[in-house]
């Protein structure tokens, strides 16, 4: 995620290319967290972190999940597009990620509540991020995620873009100055994409 070129997207912000379809795909997040059944790669980092932390996790889990630390993650894998270049994916136990509980919360987001925390304190960026992922080096659409998923997907009904619908998750990404960057993108991306429709409509 350093700065340098990208074959498709020219803008770049705290060292991610911004991919624009992102202000204009329509998208409303409306079930119960279908998302979560595929597991998350977590950064090396992250893992580490949760890790830490098993002696809080394991007493808030449920009898669906598994209490046995070595089997939370999967091996770990090289991937620049995590800030460690390591990977580490989370298992699937009983159809879904070994941190979601039997009534569909995240056990890493239950803790983090219970302790008065931010929600997302514990949670992979990842998670966060979804719908949107960082894929080579670019902030863009996770749509070979949102394609397998039986609710999650373009909403053409809808009027507000995937962006509106990730204002908060945006935000809590890039931070106050940053968000502000990408907000002065989307509005140039915006007005030129509308002044194109309109010329050529
Ligand atoms: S991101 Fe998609 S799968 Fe996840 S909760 Fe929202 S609509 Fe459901
Ligand atoms: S870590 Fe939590 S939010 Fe992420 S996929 Fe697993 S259950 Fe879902």
């Amino acid at each position: 995620m350093e700065s340098g070129t990208h074959p498709k997207f020219t803008k770049q912000i705290k060292g991610v290319f911004i991919d624009p379809q992102i202000f204009t795909f329509p998208f409303s997040c409306a079930c119960a967290g279908e998302c979560c059944n595929y597991g998350v790669y977590t950064d090396l980092t992250e893992h580490d972190n949760i890790l830490g932390i098993k002696d809080k996790i394991i007493p808030l889990m449920d009898e669906t999940q598994s209490k046995n630390v070595s089997k939370w993650f999967e091996p770990p894998e090289e991937d620049d597009d995590f800030e460690s270049g390591i990977a580490v994916g989370t298992e699937i136990i009983n159809n879904k990620c070994t941190f979601l509980d039997k009534n569909g919360l995240c056990t890493l987001q239950k803790l983090a509540i219970m302790e008065g925390e931010h929600k997302w304190k514990y949670k992979p960026i990842f998670c966060i991020l979804f719908p949107l992922t960082i894929f080579e080096g670019a902030l863009t659409i996770d749509d070979e995620h949102i394609d397998r998923l039986k609710t999650c997907n373009k909403n053409p009904v809808q009027t507000t873009s995937i962006y509106e619908a990730c204002h908060e998750e945006l935000l809590h990404f890039f931070g106050e100055k940053h968000f502000a960057e990408l907000d002065e993108y989307k509005n140039e991306y915006l007005s030129a994409f509308y002044s194109g429709v309109a010329k050529n409509g």
